[in-house]
């Protein structure tokens, strides 16, 4: 069910993936659109989105200097970290509110979980294999 976290309101049949007041269904929070989705799906989702950015500038070394890779590496982790915090308070918010959108604090919570586990663990293993400095 696609649901609308402005309006608080479910959405059966979002138009151009709007809702009917004209709000885009797409949160960059929950790393996509405002759909409910499992926790545990979301999880896999953003840790999995995570883990493909982080082998992306990984594989970057190639045609930048070792140390810009651990840099930038060090620096998107702790964007994953940070993003997830949202997440987590964007869940506490919607599950705190009430309505149809606390249907939409499940993908939350998973999408924060799934930030926070990849950045915390790639962070640790970055600086255990001496990746980032
Ligand atoms: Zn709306």
């Amino acid at each position: 069910m696609w649901i609308c976290p402005y309006c608080n309101t479910a959405v059966p049949n979002p138009v151009n993936r709007k809702c009917p007041n004209g709000h885009g269904l797409a949160d960059p929070i929950v790393l996509g659109f405002t759909v409910e989705q499992t926790a545990s799906k979301s999880f896999i989702k953003a840790f999995l989105i995570c883990l493909a950015a982080a082998v992306l500038v990984i594989l970057s070394r190639s045609f930048l200097p070792e140390k810009t890779v651990g840099h930038v590496l060090g620096m998107a982790l702790v964007f994953f970290i940070a993003v997830g915090v949202v997440a987590l308070l964007r869940a506490l918010k919607w599950k705190r509110q009430g309505g149809p959108v606390t249907r939409l604090a499940p993908r939350a919570l998973g999408t924060g979980l799934g930030c926070l586990v990849a950045g915390g663990g790639l962070l640790a293993l970055g600086f255990g294999l001496d990746m980032i400095r």
